[in-house]
């Protein structure tokens, strides 16, 4: 069998010229170097050559060398370094991101030393030359903690989504309108390695509701904590010159027998819209394939019966999780792209919440979330907080998961008893039948969160004495912005009164102190009221 031939793609008329940027953050010095255009493939062997170089004193954002072509999918940009997470370089990419960074007209930038103080940097093409500007942000802890309202439209933004508004409003009007992205972290980069770098596309001056990451191996963390750097403004004036998709259709026919568009459209099907599925993006298209293979409850359903994973399906997510979204989502089109153009729209929102499958998926069904509205309130927190959903989902489900099996007492962690969580009221199922259940250890202390001794009957109170609460499902209309906010101050309470009976109880207090909203998740108590044939395990 012949050995597949390595694509040859047409070359765009106007290459990113192959120069580097290297800024010293401690004295403020750029360095330009120009490249033989053919010495460095692109953004991840850059990347890997600085940490050959710097080691862990450096950190690099690139892009590849089709990000000025019309080709979807490749104007991602990727940023490299030391990952405390990996304990190794990594490297983790944003998709869209380098449609708006190519008009720095510099592909490829190295940070290096320390900033003074938190700071943006901002990466502009002038219309003549790229310019480098490293600005104080004296009030980031204000932003994280208090947030940012629009003056556009009066939302209010939280975390990393304030950040990136904040510094849209005061640097943002040297750029070309359509010609400016802010990347930013949120407070999870400061008090975890496990921050990402968070980036919405623009329009009129304003962030989208798209929310896009450099999520895996905390590079957030990496970028505020060694290099104090919490946002970035980049784009500007350069500009490739114009191509169409036509001038790639040569290299398309000749490699996979059609126009470039429409091997695009055939090879996405999944992500735009499937009429055999009647469904779209990964979170529709994955459910709708999924069947008995779901996993719920940190992979306990891998232990069930397979009936009794068909009936979870049916039952939670089919029957109401992924209709909620056909309903909202694929029935009204609510489809985006993630900042560049793109013809499959892959974004599948209902309002601000991006319904990804993953995000939704770990910090859903996995945490035993099987209702949007819940669903979207823990996502809306992990996104602006600056934390990858997806590990996240993993993180917590593996708590639940110990509380629930007994494997430590979590009143030690501040977190509701064990007997406080109904993920724990269903027998466990990681253990043997002949195993001892789950018995909690006797907590020797009162829950710091709440007086309740056992139950949840009794009217149960929080640190600052304010009673914990349930009441009716606010509307759902509400912006992202406040939906997070009243989320992190633990006045997301509503008694969900879904098929499921999946619920939130938090308290009435508004403890807006932003260290605590990393632990903010951990007060959700997930109460499953069984009924029917038991199909409620976890
Ligand atoms: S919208 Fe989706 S499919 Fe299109 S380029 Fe962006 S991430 Fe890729």
């Amino acid at each position: 069998m012949n050995a597949p031939q390595p694509l040859q793609l047409h070359q765009p008329s106007s290459w990113l010229p192959a120069h580097s940027l290297t800024v010293a953050l401690d004295d403020g010095s750029v360095t330009r170097t120009e490249h033989h255009s053919d010495a460095i493939t692109g953004p991840i062997e850059y990347g890997w050559r600085a940490y050959q170089q710097h080691g862990r004193n450096a950190f690099t954002f690139g892009i590849g060398r089709l990000a000025d072509s019309p080709l979807a999918g490749a104007r991602r940009l990727f940023v490299c370094g030391y990952s405390h997470q990996w304990e190794s370089f990594y490297l983790s990419s944003a998709g869209g991101v380098a449609y708006t960074f190519k008009h720095f007209g510099i592909p490829w930038v190295t940070l290096v030393g320390r900033a003074a103080q938190p700071s943006v940097l901002i990466l502009r093409h002038d219309g003549n030359a790229a310019t480098v500007t490293l600005e104080p942000i004296p009030d980031l802890e204000s932003l994280w903690r208090d947030g940012y309202r629009r003056a556009s439209d009066g939302a209010q933004l939280t975390g990393a989504l304030a950040v990136q508004q904040a510094m849209l409003d005061r640097f943002g009007v040297a750029f070309p309108p359509k010609q400016v992205r802010a990347l930013a972290v949120g407070p999870a980069a400061a008090v975890t390695w496990e921050g990402t770098i968070v980036s919405n596309p623009v329009e009129k001056g304003a962030i989208t509701w798209v929310t896009e990451f450099c999520g895996r191996g905390g590079m957030g963390s990496t970028l505020f904590r060694d290099f104090n750097i919490a946002a970035l403004l980049v784009g500007g004036a350069w500009e490739p010159a114009k191509e169409s998709t036509k001038a790639y259709d040569p290299d398309f026919e000749a490699r996979f027998g059609d126009r470039y568009v429409k091997v695009e459209q055939r090879t996405t099907v999944k992500y735009s819209f499937d009429p055999k599925t009647g469904t779209g993006g990964t979170f529709g298209s994955n459910y709708a394939a999924m069947g008995d293979k779901i996993l719920s409850f940190h992979y306990q359903s891998v232990f069930a019966p397979k009936p009794e994973r068909l009936a979870q399906m049916e039952r939670f997510v089919r029957g109401h999780y992924w209709k909620q979204f056909q309903e909202e989502t694929i029935a009204n089109k609510q489809f985006e792209h993630c900042g560049e153009p793109c013809s499959v729209a892959c974004k599948k929102m209902n309002g601000p919440h991006k319904k990804d499958y993953e995000p939704y998926h770990t910090l859903g069904p996995q945490i035993g979330i099987f209702d949007q509205r819940a669903a979207e309130r823990v996502n809306d927190v992990a996104d602006a907080m600056g934390f990858d959903a997806i590990q996240l989902g993993g993180t917590l489900g593996w708590l639940f998961e110990a509380i629930t099996a007994g494997d430590f007492d979590p009143t030690e962690l501040g977190l509701p008893r064990h007997t406080n969580c109904a993920f724990a009221a269903s027998p466990p199922t990681r253990r043997s039948s002949t195993s001892s259940p789950t018995a909690p250890r006797t907590p020797t202390t009162p829950c710091a969160r709440s007086t309740r001794s056992s139950g949840m009957s009794a009217p149960p109170r929080c640190a600052k004495g304010s009673a914990l609460q349930r009441r009716p499902s606010t509307p759902a209309t509400r912006t992202r912005g406040r939906a997070t906010a009243r989320f992190t101050s633990r006045t997301a309470n509503a008694a969900r009164s879904s098929p499921t009976n999946i619920s939130f109880q938090g308290c009435s207090a508004r403890c807006r102190s932003w260290a605590n909203t990393t632990s903010s998740t951990a007060t959700i108590s997930f109460r499953r009221k069984r009924s029917g044939n038991g199909t409620s395990r976890g």
